[in-house]
């Protein structure tokens, strides 16, 4: 089926079409379509179980985590980013009223240069916001030092990081709060969706009540919130996927451990600490230049394949940032990095052909 078609960088993953209309009945017998339903419920705890976390708190998308992270946690002034990231990661901050303070990535991990944050932190910085870019995890230890002692919170988006281990336990128990996306492009996906991995009980009560209007009850609206929720018919959707994330995960495997054999010595990997368990969400690789990734791209368009330039461009290039600023790294690698297809059921010849159109063409 995919031979004929293009072949993008991600693909929808869709589970069992019976068990989802099963749980479209429930809802319709129900009426309970939204608003803490039970679908959702079942969900969050079931999510909780398998990440190995503590609480795990539906919303509505990835990006509006972030933003209720940084409102659970009283965020302001600037906070310390990533400029190699999907635009989210940012604008979220900017829309918060939040000022982002770029430190530049490493060039080999491609996440935030934890040895460079403290340079950067002065007394109007109240946090740190990394991401863990393709589910590499960053030097969770170092910024949870620095935070320590400087007293900033640190919010992880955790987007790519669904699943992922650092030394045996899942890299979401990192930071005050983790974030995850659940949009359908990603490995485990509720359609649109995401979440809030947090800790601490109080925190996770305030989060609640910010997606749900700040309601506390009847009588009492104690924060200002806004409409962040989960509906049962993407609960439902998420349900149908976890069931068939070792599947997920074993097609995932399969596919990057092929690329990983067939192109090593031809082009440069991220890299990965011996501690990483990853979740094989993506593959990136870096080119000599970008004039070589343009040829590449331009070969493998010519045969309808289509990877991703992730991420380009640097984010410290937006125009909306204020004030100016410039990560050198970042935007070298943002130009030389290119985002293969990967997904469970790539097929076999496609992937041959696309290893073999990038060695020809280096
Ligand atoms: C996907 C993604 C987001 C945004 O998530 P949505 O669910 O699409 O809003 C944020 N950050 C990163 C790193 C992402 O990859």
């Amino acid at each position: 089926m995919q031979n004929n078609g293009p072949t993008h960088v991600t693909k929808t993953y869709m589970p069992s079409k019976e068990k989802y209309q099963k749980y479209v009945n429930e809802i319709f017998e129900s009426s309970w379509i939204t608003n803490n339903g039970p679908k959702l419920q079942e969900l969050e705890k079931r999510l909780a179980n398998y990440l190995g976390v503590k609480n795990v708190i539906l919303v509505s998308n990835g990006t509006v985590a972030l933003e209720i992270a940084y409102r659970t946690l009283g965020i302001k002034d600037f906070a310390i980013t990533t400029p190699f990231s999907f635009v989210a990661t940012t604008s979220s901050l900017v829309t918060n009223g939040i000022k982002p303070i770029f430190v530049d990535i490493n060039k080999d991990t491609y996440n935030i240069d934890a040895e460079k944050i403290e340079d950067s932190i002065t007394k109007n910085t109240s946090a740190i916001v990394p991401v863990h870019v393709f589910g590499n995890p960053c030097d969770v230890e170092k910024i949870n030092e620095i935070a320590e002692k400087h007293d900033l919170k640190v919010v992880y988006d955790a987007a790519h990081a669904f699943d992922v281990k650092y030394k045996g336990e899942s890299v979401l128990n990192y930071g005050d709060i983790s974030t995850l996306s659940f949009h359908a492009t990603k490995l485990f996906h509720t359609i649109e969706g995401g979440a809030l991995i947090i800790n601490d009980d109080e925190l996770v009560q305030k989060a609640r009540y910010l997606i749900n209007f700040g309601i506390q009850n009847a009588e009492s609206i104690p924060e200002l919130g806004t409409n962040a929720k989960m509906n049962e018919f993407e609960a439902a959707m998420g349900l149908c996927v976890l069931d068939e994330i070792e599947n997920i995960k074993q097609g995932r495997k399969k596919v990057v451990d092929t690329y990983t054999s067939e192109l090593e010595g031809y082009v440069k990997f991220q890299d990965i600490d011996e501690n990483v368990e990853l979740n094989n969400s993506y593959f990136p690789i870096v080119l000599k230049s970008e004039e070589e990734l343009l040829k590449v791209q331009k070969a493998l368009n010519d045969e309808n394949i289509f990877p991703r330039r992730y991420f380009y461009p640097s984010l410290d290039t937006l125009d909306y940032i204020e004030p100016k600023q410039e990560c050198k790294v970042s935007r070298d690698i943002s130009r030389k990095i290119l985002c293969l297809p990967c997904y469970p059921n790539l097929v076999e010849d496609k992937q041959k052909k696309i290893n073999q159109i990038i060695r020809r063409k280096l």
